[in-house]
């Protein structure tokens, strides 16, 4: 290692022994979203505290314009927009899904296995079985070529389908 002069990120006044191995970006728990100035809630990996995903629930009629190749478009039902995983993941949820998602997400801090267990479809970066929220590096991602469905493996080697 060069640089040991280097100041950690973020730094506020208290250094910190070099030995010592970076934490998660210190505050935010792993698994809670927070609220992005878009709207957005963006879920953090329990591994490195990277944005794992950025999730938003778009109500029918509205305008949806993220930024994806298709630009802007309207819709006739509730949706939810996925970003900041694998490309933008579109998934159609019911008038009461919406409810859900819209009360659990206008919390504070929502968590990642409340929105699974609204539909586990809607955070595919969330694992299952380690009921744990990783990001895509920590995802080992593999598109499975005929059907072209994405699996991933998470870092306790979890077998998951991320997107069909
Ligand atoms: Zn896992
Ligand atoms: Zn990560």
């Amino acid at each position: 290692m060069t640089g040991r002069n280097r100041s950690p990120a973020g730094d506020d006044g208290e250094a910190r022994p070099p030995s010592e191995q970076p934490t998660n970006h210190g505050d935010p728990e792993p698994d809670r979203g927070m609220r992005a100035d878009d709207g957005a809630t963006e879920f953090l990996c329990a591994e490195c505290g990277e944005v794992a995903g950025r999730l938003r629930v778009v109500a029918g009629g509205d305008i949806v314009d993220d930024d994806s190749v298709a630009g802007q478009w309207r819709l006739n039902g509730p949706v939810t927009v996925l970003s900041g995983f694998i490309g933008v993941i579109t998934t159609v949820v019911s008038d009461a899904g919406y409810d859900s998602l819209h009360r659990l997400l206008g919390e504070q801090g929502p968590l990642t296995r409340d929105v699974a267990d609204i539909g586990v479809d809607l955070v595919p970066f969330f694992c299952r079985q380690c009921r744990r929220t990783y990001c895509r590096s920590h995802w080992d991602l593999w598109q499975d070529s005929p059907t072209s469905v994405v699996i991933g493996y998470c870092p306790n080697r979890h077998r998951q389908l991320v997107d069909d």
